[in-house]
């Protein structure tokens, strides 16, 4: 008998038809003898639906109480799902108790909206456990200090899961979603692509970090920092599978390297569309500069990813960066404001139509070459690259956002990622 945990995302919680389905399913592995814990998202489309209600009654959405409050709104969604779970539990004649973050008490920093895990309480799921109840806790939310609801950023519940599975010190936590594991890219942009049974938890976390959203990027932190055991498989198969049949499904997050070593130098491709370009043209190329730029937006908390600073001419140069989009406007207001007093006759551009393309793999670490293929391959489409930002595992572009599906095609068939064509 284990302790085991479930994640169902959005769309496998889409619908009473669909939630009856978990129940059954979780009906199953308790009746085999596991201790259940299930974190259900909220159910598809409600959370943008709930966060849209609010924008409509003030669209800027920005200042701390505002965001205390849409956290206590968007945290609604996964009540709901996780009550209806915890009654289709009951129905299938399981002892079912459902918990909201405050209730476990599941503790986050204040940080709305972009809340982090702190420490969870284990002794009222354990309790249950214990008398032989499934325990549903709703993802995605926790509760402050001082009693306030907060969320874990979109995508969270993958992170509430993995977190209450290190709690518990559980045997898994299994993501259950709507693909049957974990892709070399998005098999929504690219149908040929082909799924791993296996992807090392280093890939895996770039490919989160990079925009892969099939795990939120702090679940993926969080399984390699507890060591939780992690597999990402399907909600839509029947649900009297057979259970081991089912267990040994979808991709595998694998702690161990060298099994990697003879597969492919690229293991996957993210794209990203959710930040925007902001360029200073003609900036004194002095020592300071890039501190005199970034230095009030850091101070404003705002994250800056890719960097680039250009060759010096006349002692002028030109300085960008790549922000979230959700901060494009307050960056510019503030560089506006603080910044291009200081930088003389400097101009101001920004793009918010960019996207990052990156390719990921430990392979990258042993092989020479790679980027440079990338870059061949993108220049064979006609696709000019705006940026450029490597580590040992991957290399990013930032491109024209009109080029992305094509330059994901392209690179993917180009480093072999393609399903092997059927015999
Ligand atoms: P859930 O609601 O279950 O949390 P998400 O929509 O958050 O599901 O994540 C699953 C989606 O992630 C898939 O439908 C797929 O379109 C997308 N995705 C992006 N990159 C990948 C990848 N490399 N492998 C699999 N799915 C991916
Ligand atoms: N419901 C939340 C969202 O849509 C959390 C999640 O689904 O993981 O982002
Ligand atoms: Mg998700």
């Amino acid at each position: 008998m284990a302790l085991i945990v479930h994640k169902y995302g959005g769309t496998s919680m889409g619908s009473p038809e669909r939630i009856r389905n978990v129940a059954k399913r979780v009906a199953k592995w308790a009746r085999a003898g596991h201790q259940m814990v299930v974190v259900p998202s909220a159910m598809s489309g409600e959370t943008n639906r709930l966060l849209g209600l609010a924008k409509e009654l003030s669209p800027e959405l920005s200042t701390p109480d505002l965001l205390r409050e849409l956290d206590a709104i968007a945290a609604t969604g996964e009540q709901v799902s996780s009550g209806l779970l915890a009654i289709a539990l009951q129905a299938e004649g399981m002892a079912s108790v459902s918990y909201a973050g405050w209730q476990v008490a599941i503790a986050t920093d204040s940080a709305h909206t972009k809340a982090r895990i702190q420490s969870i309480d284990d002794v009222r799921v354990r309790a249950d456990l214990a008398v032989g109840k499934v325990v549903v806790i709703t993802g995605f939310q926790g509760v402050d200090e001082n009693g306030n609801i907060t969320t874990l950023g979109r995508g969270g519940s993958d992170t509430s899961a993995v977190a209450v599975a290190a709690a518990l010190k559980a045997h898994e936590c299994l993501i259950y979603t709507d693909v049957d594991g974990v892709y070399t890219t998005d098999p929504r942009i690219v149908p040929e692509a082909r799924r791993l049974s296996t992807i090392s938890f280093e890939e895996m976390l770039e490919l989160a970090s990079l925009g892969a959203k099939v795990l939120q990027i702090r679940s993926v932190e969080f399984a390699g920092k507890y060591r939780v055991p992690l597999r990402v498989l399907s909600s839509f198969t029947p649900w009297d599978i057979n259970i081991v049949e089912e267990a040994t499904s979808g991709t595998l997050i694998t702690f161990e390297e060298d099994e990697k070593m003879e597969q492919a130098v690229v293991s996957g491709i993210a794209f990203n569309r959710d930040e925007a370009k902001i360029s200073l043209l003609g900036v004194p190329d002095k020592p300071g500069i890039a501190f005199q730029i970034l230095g009030p937006v850091a101070d404003a908390n705002i994250d800056v990813d890719v960097i680039i600073q250009n060759v010096s001419h006349g002692g002028k140069t030109d300085f960008s960066f790549t922000v979230h989009r959700n901060d494009y406007a307050r960056t510019v207001a503030l560089l506006k404001a603080q910044v291009m007093p200081k930088t003389g006759d400097a101009q101001l551009t920004g793009d918010t139509k960019i996207c990052k393309v990156s390719i990921v793999g430990i392979g990258m670490r042993s092989h020479v070459g790679v980027a440079s293929r990338m870059f061949s391959t993108l220049s064979d489409e006609g696709i000019n690259i705006q940026m450029i930002t490597t580590s040992e595992i991957k290399t990013s572009v930032v491109i024209d956002e009109k080029y992305m599906e094509l330059a994901v095609r392209a690179l993917h068939k180009a480093f072999d990622l393609e399903q092997p064509a059927a015999a």
